[in-house]
């Protein structure tokens, strides 16, 4: 069976930068996926949806690893690329419109908390959302930002 295979996967999963299912089966299996989840170490939870890059479409990234290798990657261009091919694209938290003087890259786990650069790591934001959020939880700052986040694609 399929979801076996999955949970075998997120369980014993070492290597990779993030832990991903396809769309379908997480919302069939959300709550047992969360529990084994939960149960492998090397992970932290995000569970966040992604679609806007091509190659994790219809993903949501369930997992990201927690003190991970890091990935030497610099964020610095990342906003800005992000614009390049999002055009008129919005803060992930308050919806403010972003251009280039505002737009900045957010950790979703911060650095100081093990995240690394990777690109399922990175979010788009405004400056303003980056400094409130400081080192908060990623989910806790979209539940202060956002009611409905549970429902977002990002
Ligand atoms: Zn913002």
């Amino acid at each position: 069976m399929r979801l076996i295979k999955i949970l075998k996967f997120i369980y014993k999963s070492e290597h990779p930068h993030f832990l991903s299912v396809d769309k379908e089966t997480y919302f069939k299996w959300k709550f047992i996926i969360r529990i084994v989840m939960n149960l492998n170490k090397s992970y932290k939870s995000c569970e966040i949806l992604r679609k806007k890059y091509k190659l994790m479409e219809d993903f949501v990234v369930i997992g990201l690893k927690y003190n991970g290798k890091n990935v030497k990657r610099r964020t610095a261009g990342f906003a800005k690329e992000f614009l390049d091919d999002n055009v008129g694209a919005n803060c992930i938290y308050c919806d403010t419109e972003l251009n280039k003087k505002n737009a900045t890259a957010d950790h979703i786990i911060p650095i100081s908390d093990g995240g690394n650069n990777c690109k399922v790591n990175l979010v788009v934001c405004c400056k303003y959302c980056n400094n409130e959020r400081g080192n908060l939880d990623f989910r806790e700052f979209m539940r202060l930002k956002k009611r409905n986040y549970k429902n977002l694609f990002i």
